[in-house]
């Protein structure tokens, strides 16, 4: 397909990162398992690929097709979210600061505070939902504000083009985690971010069978030559099987998204009017206290929510063990939907609430979500 820069948003999930195959006629992408290519008699690589981790097909595919997606200039896939975060940040200089949200996914936190503070790059937690708590953390030496919107796991929303601005008059850059959305629903390139940062193995990936990262940058300009350096020197780049998978799901990344966010608002509604339960995070609810916000930057409202049960850990520990169609598991984004005890799973540094139970609602009919989880509630006290 070309110009897909002119095709509207289902169109470009379809077709963008891949064409029909010029050497088979093939419709469906093949998948180039081969790690080296061969030279021209002159020496060259006519077809310009090298050697796999440099660039491989199924790989630049899917970075294309991501860049696109996201309204971006490029793309720079992963072998895992976490290997594209700390590609990122492989970008900075001992002395640099990054402001990042206190809520901010856990992983992310952990190759901040485990794997870069020992190389003199700082971080500073804020809430960001209050915007002069992150003016007064930004330093001279802020080269990154952390975005992560909605987030995990009270579903906070954070004002994006807000962040931007603060980021941008400190001469900071402008970085979203953008997994929780996606880009079916969200795109922080828009909104005034210089990249975004994306865990494919959740909605991108869609069927919770394959790891990967990706980020997709506005400029190719330095930065995004740094991750690009990360992925080339550091070598974390997924198999072309696991570009292949994400691509093959991306297709229907419209589809499942509006099935997720319709199937979620309906758990929550549920939710909200149970009397066991004591609070629902869910920005869909009109009541939330992010409701606005989201209305403003997003598209739709995800199909990610939490809850509290009252009666605290037991409660939500019996919840998590009594549900039958959801599945009692970590992570989110696929077709079938997920509970957790989200306390459990962050370690004695999480300040989440013990009563809270997170929730990736998936693609089963809503009312036999609802129903199981009503026969779960049930079962506490
Ligand atoms: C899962 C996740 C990541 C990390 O991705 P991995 O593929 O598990 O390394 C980062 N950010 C968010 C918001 C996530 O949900």
């Amino acid at each position: 397909m070309k110009r897909s820069r002119t095709h509207r948003f289902e169109t470009l999930a379809v077709h963008a990162g891949h064409g029909v195959d010029a050497a088979t006629g093939a419709v469906a992408p093949p998948i180039h398992l081969s790690t080296t290519f061969e030279r021209a008699a002159d020496g060259s690589y006519p077809h310009g690929y090298l050697y796999s981790r440099n660039d491989n097909p199924n790989r630049n595919g899917l970075e294309a097709a991501l860049a696109a997606l996201e309204g971006g200039s490029s793309g720079a896939a992963f072998a895992s979210g976490l290997a594209a975060v700390t590609a990122i940040f492989q970008g900075l200089q001992p002395g640099d600061h990054v402001v990042a949200p206190k809520d901010i996914y856990h992983g992310t936190a952990n190759v901040l505070k485990h794997l870069f503070a020992k190389w003199q790059v700082g971080a500073t937690f804020v809430d960001m939902t209050r915007l002069d708590d992150v003016k007064r953390a930004v330093r001279a030496h802020t080269r990154i504000v952390w975005i992560e919107t909605p987030s995990n796991p009270l579903l906070q929303c954070v004002d994006i083009a807000a962040m931007a601005g603060v980021a941008h008059h400190a001469g900071a850059r402008a970085v979203a985690d953008n997994t929780f959305a996606s880009p079916a629903l969200q795109r922080p390139l828009d909104l005034g971010c210089d990249m975004v940062m994306h865990a494919t193995t959740k909605y991108l990936g869609g069927r919770s069978d394959v790891l990967g990262g990706a980020v997709i940058t506005r400029a190719d300009d330095e930065a995004f030559a740094q991750v690009r350096t990360a992925q080339l020197f550091g070598g974390a780049v997924p198999s072309p099987f696991d570009c292949w998978l994400v691509m093959r799901s991306l297709p229907t990344l419209p589809y499942r998204m509006r099935a997720h966010c319709a199937n979620a608002r309906k758990v929550a509604t549920f939710l909200r009017e149970h009397p066991k339960v004591s609070a629902v995070h869910y920005p869909g609810l009109e009541d939330n206290a992010f409701h606005a916000l989201a209305k403003k930057q997003m598209s739709d409202f995800g199909g990610m929510l939490s809850f509290e049960v009252k009666g605290g850990k037991d409660a939500a520990m019996t919840v998590a063990a009594q549900v039958e169609v959801f599945t009692r598991a970590t992570s989110l984004g696929g077709v079938e939907s997920l509970i957790e005890h989200r306390a459990s799973i962050e370690g004695p540094e999480s300040k989440t609430p013990q009563g809270l139970l997170r929730v990736s609602v998936g693609l089963e009919h809503a009312d036999d979500l609802i129903d199981d989880l009503a026969q779960a509630l049930d079962h506490c006290a």
